[in-house]
């Protein structure tokens, strides 16, 4: 059976993956001349990047038994559990733990959480022990409450909000406390404390593509035919099923055919691939939400803004940015700094000129640092990416769709469809997982 996977992503590469596993014979299509979506690597005349630094959690099962499976955990480069956040006011608060067992040790990194006093931090570790007692039915009954309401109605306040709850959601989701739906979040954390797996990683060359280069050769070495530069413009679905695919390639109009098509593609360009695909029976599909436009800009900079090797996490509200600042890939060499800023754009910001959101994003930074980064970095090296990216945060129950669709042979997979996770690489390839065993079902394949 023939099966068309659109989309190179980390979900795409593990769905083709899976697809491989039970016998079909797949062709996977990206749009862009390199795999990895959102994760990949930026190869410009100037500098090497990612679209943004990409963290692997220790206790992202799905993500991580991919990568052994592939040979790629091996390119992972795991951080010491400690982090170092940054207020808007530049107060910086250290979160560390001390190498206890189980529980004890999320316990010892809140009890010295430095940005709460001794009250608020008793009343932290007491909302993560309800969180700890809460049962299945009372966590789905919390997805249409925010993280801030279920913090508030606990117990907590709002410092343990903006210092504590808001950073972690909105590096996790680019959502804040008060938005992100808070079953969502308690989720991820009942997940860390039931696996006792609190350490992330980066890849070990600072560059994702060393990550995704592996899942890659384990699909050519097994047959798959891989596509690059290719944009899948359409479906062909007669009679409600699919039969195929239609691209340009360099020369001319071309169809394959398919008796699985899989869009793993963000909501955007499901849309926009249905709004080309004449058919009854789409309608469902083409009104698909598809979520906050996201801007992110990188800095490069050959001078160390931290401490400490440390992934330090910063939210300036003021922007909506939220900062990542690090050292610790060993591709940065100690003497220097990779700032990747994560921008909730507005519209307006969408259409501003690359010198207008450079000069936003390092006002917003040096506010946060609370020293002119211009004068002390003058020499060095700085690069941007003005890099928009739509993402669709599953946040809420309404915006999770199922990976079937109503068009037999068609399936969507991608982290907006994954159940109760924040979205991310772990959503992206338990969506994949989800979709091959559910077409592994319809298809009644037996390997
Ligand atoms: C700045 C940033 C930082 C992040 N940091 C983290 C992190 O630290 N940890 C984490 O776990 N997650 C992180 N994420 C989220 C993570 O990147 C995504 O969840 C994940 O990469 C999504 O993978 P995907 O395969 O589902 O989709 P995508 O990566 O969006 O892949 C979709 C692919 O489809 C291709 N495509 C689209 N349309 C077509 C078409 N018509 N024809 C052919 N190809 C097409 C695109 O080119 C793309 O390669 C971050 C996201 C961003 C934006």
């Amino acid at each position: 059976m023939r099966a068309v996977v659109v989309g190179g992503g980390i979900g795409g590469l593990s769905c083709a993956i899976g697809l491989m596993d039970c016998g079909f014979d797949v062709s996977l299509f990206d749009k862009n001349n390199k795999l990895g979506g959102v994760a990949r690597t930026l190869h410009n005349t100037d500098y090497i990047c990612d679209t943004g630094l990409h963290y692997f959690f220790e206790h992202y099962t799905e993500c991580m038994s991919l990568l052994k499976k592939c040979n790629a955990d091996k390119e992972i480069f795991w951080i010491e559990d400690r982090m170092l956040f940054m207020r808007a006011d530049s107060k910086k608060g250290m979160y560390s733990h001390l190498p206890l067992p189980g529980a004890l040790r999320g316990a010892s990194a809140i009890a010295r959480f430095n940005l709460l006093n001794f009250s608020d931090r008793l009343k932290l570790l007491g909302l993560f022990a309800k969180m700890a007692f809460l049962k299945d039915e009372q966590l789905s009954e919390m997805d249409n409450k925010t993280l801030e309401e279920w913090v508030l109605e606990n117990g907590g306040n709002a410092e343990i909000i903006s210092n504590y709850f808001d950073p972690i959601s909105r590096s996790l989701t680019f959502m804040g406390a008060s938005e992100i739906s808070a079953q969502t979040i308690i989720v991820w954390f009942n997940g860390i404390r039931k696996q006792n797996k609190i350490r992330f990683g980066i890849a070990v060359s600072g560059l994702s593509e060393s990550v995704i280069e592996p899942l890659k050769n384990y699909l050519l070495s097994r047959g798959c035919k891989i596509y690059t530069g290719c944009e899948i413009k359409s479906i062909t679905i007669n009679d409600g099923k699919v039969h195929g695919v239609n691209f340009k390639d360099s020369f001319e109009q071309r169809f394959i055919d398919a008796d699985v098509v899989v869009l793993a593609v963000s909501p955007a360009q499901v849309n926009k691939i249905l709004r080309n695909s004449p058919t009854a029976g789409k309608q469902s599909l083409i009104q698909m939400d598809e979520g906050t436009p996201v801007i992110v800009v990188n800095l490069l900079l050959s001078s160390n803004l931290t401490d400490e090797k440390i992934v330090m996490f910063g939210v300036n509200t003021c922007f909506n940015i939220f900062m990542e600042i690090t050292n610790v890939s060993r591709n940065y060499s100690e003497n220097h700094s990779l700032v990747t800023l994560i921008m909730n754009s507005t519209e307006d910001q969408l259409h501003m000129s690359e010198g207008e959101i450079q000069s936003i994003v390092l006002n917003d930074l040096e506010s946060s640092l609370g020293y002119s980064i211009r004068e002390k970095i003058a020499d060095c090296e700085i690069f941007r990416l003005n890099d928009v990216v739509t993402k669709q945060v599953p946040g809420h129950s309404r915006s999770r769709v199922d990976n079937k669709t109503d068009i037999e042979g068609l399936y969507l997979s991608g982290d907006y469809t994954a159940g109760i996770q924040p979205s991310g690489m772990n959503a992206s390839v338990h969506s994949a997982n989800t979709c091959v065993l559910k077409i592994k079902n319809d298809f009644r394949v037996v390997a």
